[in-house]
């Protein structure tokens, strides 16, 4: 058993020459990576300061080379969501007790006050010697991972070496020849951790994404361009891309999606717009290192109402349990436990928490721990897992995990809150969105949105509520207690701002049925935004794509910095017509002189 490093290191050993990492044109071999990452890890080490390290670098091949470095010195890297306000950040780190930052931006007021030197990766200096790689023990922690947490505080998980190297070890993961693996994820979720470190392990090439945004008709293009041979994408991803563009994934052979139900529609799409492609479900909390179970859909035939998350991985033991701990009978529903490979050692500087949801596993011998899930499975008819819905609150919005305590918590903490609940809220098209109430403090009147933007100070973006209806009680049940489903229906976002205005344009007209489409909504005033009217980044994702089949061009970057749907029809430039899968029937805006010209040279130059 080795470390993660020593692995990368015997692989080096082997092809030393082959791409590790390209980002662009800039490509690092193995032998390349090795060497950067030892000469940074020998700076690192003059601070002679114990502790994880902070890294909030930009993705770039520098990303990696970090990572790796503070691997060699035998420390626990700290991904830091770039979301977090300077506030939560500076809270993460000295919760996660940081010691060093490594980061390629400007420190904030925050991080200064904080005193941790703060170093860029980039700055590669000559010298350095090979760090022995034998020096730290499988067992030590390779990552910190923080996730949302209902006491209203984050969980702070530790993953080991070993976690991230018996992951790799699966041979699902390494029987491609000639592996490519898109790193596109936010490195502060675990799935960074399947493509990047998964693949490494295991000899492919890690191609990055710099940009934090990926829109389908880029992937489309990065999917061919650069061969890729293999990809992650979040449920709810998955599904838009099935939706929208499926063929966007053709020529790669493996499809890792979950996190998230994995709809049975949207794997058909895919595969019926690419023969071949084996889409497989990866079901696993933060807490068991990315993924625990597995279910490869080569056959489409061979699945009816869900997609099963599968079989555990090597070395993973899976226990289906009731409320005793007492296994239950096939194909009744129970709570799943894990043990074996890639159970984390608990959440760090937590160990109340710990003892909560890391218990003894009575089915595996003294000593071992098991995982409690909270995920409610089946074992069918057909031997795998079918996943069932959860056992208390917890909630997935927009492939992030989130307790709705922790929000709770949060507004109770502001004196101008008395009491606080947050439900979820699913609409039409399946999206989740969190509705806020609060009962004010003895004579306050906080703002809903003022309310939203303090939350925000101290959230990330998908924890803070969509709505905040303050009232003057909360409903209760018989005894006492907050009765939830007698809560009102939250306010409709944007339509209290809404003045109705038609669109003025052929193109606004467009834009507004584009709209109304994606988000399933009656009407989609021209002067309100995209995310005022309950848009979220995955419908931005399919309006994007379909602002493409209807031949207009916009980023996702312009719908989130376009106040309007008016400013956004405006921004949009023609394109030739990517071919959706489910462009609204809406009729075609006449070009322009000059748009007209630009469509032209840009057929010119595909020709
Ligand atoms: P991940 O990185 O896999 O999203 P998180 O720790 O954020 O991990 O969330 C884990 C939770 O997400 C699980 O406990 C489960 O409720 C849900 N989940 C993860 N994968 C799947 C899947 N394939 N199908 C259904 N639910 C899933």
């Amino acid at each position: 058993m080795s470390t993660i490093h020593e692995a990368l290191r015997a692989r080096t050993n082997r092809t030393p020459g082959a791409i590790a990492v390209a980002c662009g044109d800039h490509e690092l071999s193995y032998a390349e990576l090795d060497a950067a990452a030892d000469r940074l890890a020998a700076r690192l080490l003059r601070f002679e300061r114990t502790g994880p390290v902070g890294v909030l670098h930009r993705r770039s091949v520098y990303h990696v080379v970090a990572l790796l470095a503070v691997l060699k010195m035998g420390e626990a890297y700290v991904p830091i969501d770039p979301r977090l306000s300077p506030a939560a950040r500076a809270e993460f780190l000295r919760d996660a007790g940081v010691r060093i930052l490594l980061s390629d931006g400007a420190p904030s007021d925050a991080d200064a006050a904080l005193g941790l030197p703060i170093v860029d990766a980039r700055a590669d200096e000559a010298g350095g010697v090979p760090v022995d790689v034998g020096r730290v023990p499988p067992d030590a922690l390779a990552y910190l991972m923080r996730t949302s947490g209902s006491s209203g505080r984050p969980k702070v998980i530790g993953i080991s070496h070993r976690n991230v190297v018996d992951l790799a070890a699966d041979p699902c993961f390494g029987a491609e020849e000639k592996l490519r693996v898109l790193l596109h994820s936010a490195e502060a979720f675990d799935a960074s951790v399947f493509e990047l470190w998964v693949t490494l392990l295991n000899g492919g090439q890690v191609v990055l994404w710099p940009e934090p945004e990926l829109d389908i008709a880029t992937l489309s293009r990065l999917v061919t361009g650069l061969q890729l041979t293999r990809i992650w994408l979040t449920a709810g991803v998955f599904a838009a891309v099935a939706a929208e563009h499926p063929k966007a994934l053709r020529g790669l052979r493996e499809v890792w999606t979950g996190g998230d139900v994995v709809p049975v529609d949207a794997v058909r799409r895919v595969q019926a717009a690419g023969p071949g492609i084996s889409v497989v479900n990866g079901y696993g909390p933060t807490e068991t290192t990315v993924f625990a179970t597995s279910h490869a859909v080569d056959d489409p035939v061979g699945f009816t109402s869900d997609v099963p998350i599968g079989r555990p991985l090597l070395g993973v033991r899976a226990y289906v349990l009731d409320d005793n701990l007492w296994p239950v009978p096939q194909g009744q529903i129970g709570e799943l436990y894990i043990g074996g490979a890639g159970v984390a050692r608990g959440y760090e500087g937590q160990p109340a928490m710990t003892a909560e949801r890391f218990v003894a596993d009575p089915f595996n011998g003294e000593g071992s721990r098991m995982y409690r899930s909270g995920d409610l499975v089946r074992v069918g008819a057909d031997a795998v897992l079918h996943f069932a819905g959860r056992a208390d609150d917890q909630v997935k919005i927009r492939g992030f995990r989130v307790e709705p305590g922790e929000v709770e918590a949060a507004l109770l903490r502001f004196p101008d809150v008395a009491r606080a609940a947050v439900t979820v809220r699913e609409s039409g098209t399946g999206q989740r969105t969190l509705a806020a109430y609060v009962v004010p403090a003895e004579g306050c009147a906080p703002e809903p949105a003022e309310l939203r933007a303090r939350l925000g100070a101290h959230l990330p973006d998908y924890l803070v509520p969509e709505t905040v209806l303050p009232m003057v009680s909360f409903p209760v049940t018989a005894n006492g207690k907050l009765d939830r489903r007698a809560l009102p229906d939250p306010p409709v976002p944007g339509r209290a701002r809404g003045s109705g205005t038609t669109p003025g344009t052929r193109r606004e007209e467009l834009f507004a049925g584009l709209v109304i489409s994606v988000l399933g909504i009656a009407e989609a005033p021209v002067d309100q935004g995209f995310f005022e009217l309950g848009g979220d980044s995955i419908s931005a994702l399919r309006l994007v794509a379909r602002a493409a089949g209807a031949g207009w061009g916009i980023t996702l970057r312009d719908v989130f910095a376009w106040g309007t749907i008016s400013e956004l029809a405006k921004a949009a430039r023609p394109v030739r017509p990517l071919e959706t899968t489910a462009v609204p029937e809406l009729e075609p805006v006449p070009l322009d002189d000059d748009e007209l010209a630009m469509v032209q040279s840009e057929l010119g130059s595909d020709a």
